[in-house]
């Protein structure tokens, strides 16, 4: 699962909750975050292999820590704790139900890579592993990922507030992601090394939090009323 991830980020933020985007887009790739760079560090171990399944190259045979079930929850539950002091920092609403949100947030990842991934997903540590594999069927994965992130954008652009500015941002940016997505999944290309693919995520991923960022800065009037 690559662009889909983001449909949670979209999905999640509400007028309510009052979650900044970006904080959403680093959250649903958080395990992700923490996988590029065990990889780059040599912790984990990847394998990009061409054709390895229809629509991905990624053959993530140990990824214990970012990826199996037990971790991923322990990184959720600490990303719900780190929210708080986030938000103090920064200066954002703070809620608990928003840190419950980011949390589910990040852990929402685990629930779709088992969707995608091949049996690559260790329960514990390196075994019991799980994978749907739906990556191995190009069309129907390329289609879900596309459909959930309409979904997502939808429900965005439908329950917050938004000046007109704002609401197109967020259309050509989910556009700009399908045609990322399309290039991923059809345009054919050489495997990179498993640091260069690492190196690729982190610089894609922190692209979309800071346009996450800046989106939400759009036809923003200066608050006046602090409470
Ligand atoms: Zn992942």
């Amino acid at each position: 699962m690559f662009v889909g991830h983001y449909s949670v980020a979209f999905a999640a933020r509400t007028e309510k909750n009052k979650i900044p985007l970006w904080v959403l887009f680093v959250a649903v790739q958080f395990l992700d975050y923490i996988w590029a760079t065990l990889v780059l560090l040599g912790i984990e171990k990847l394998r990009v292999i061409k054709d390895f399944t229809a629509g991905s190259m990624l053959d993530s045979y140990f990824h214990p820590y970012s990826h199996s079930l037990i971790t991923a929850i322990a990184w959720s539950v600490l990303a719900a704790l780190v929210y708080k002091p986030l938000c103090s920092w920064l200066g954002y609403t703070y809620t608990k139900s928003a840190a419950l949100i980011v949390g589910v947030a990040v852990f929402s990842h685990w629930i779709l890579d088992l969707i995608a991934h091949p049996r690559d997903l260790p329960i514990y540590d390196n075994t019991w592993k799980v994978g749907f594999g739906l990556w191995n069927y190009r069309a129907p994965e390329f289609a879900l990922e596309i459909a959930l992130l309409a979904g997502g954008i939808i429900l965005y652009l439908t329950r917050n507030l938004m000046p007109a500015s704002r609401k197109v941002a967020a259309i050509v940016f989910g556009v700009g992601l399908t045609i990322i997505q399309i290039g991923d999944t059809y345009v054919p290309r050489e495997a990179l090394t498993d640091k260069a693919t690492a190196m690729g995520v982190w610089i894609f991923y922190t692209l979309f939090v800071v346009i996450g960022f800046f989106l939400e800065k759009m036809g923003r009037r200066r608050q006046t009323n602090p409470s």
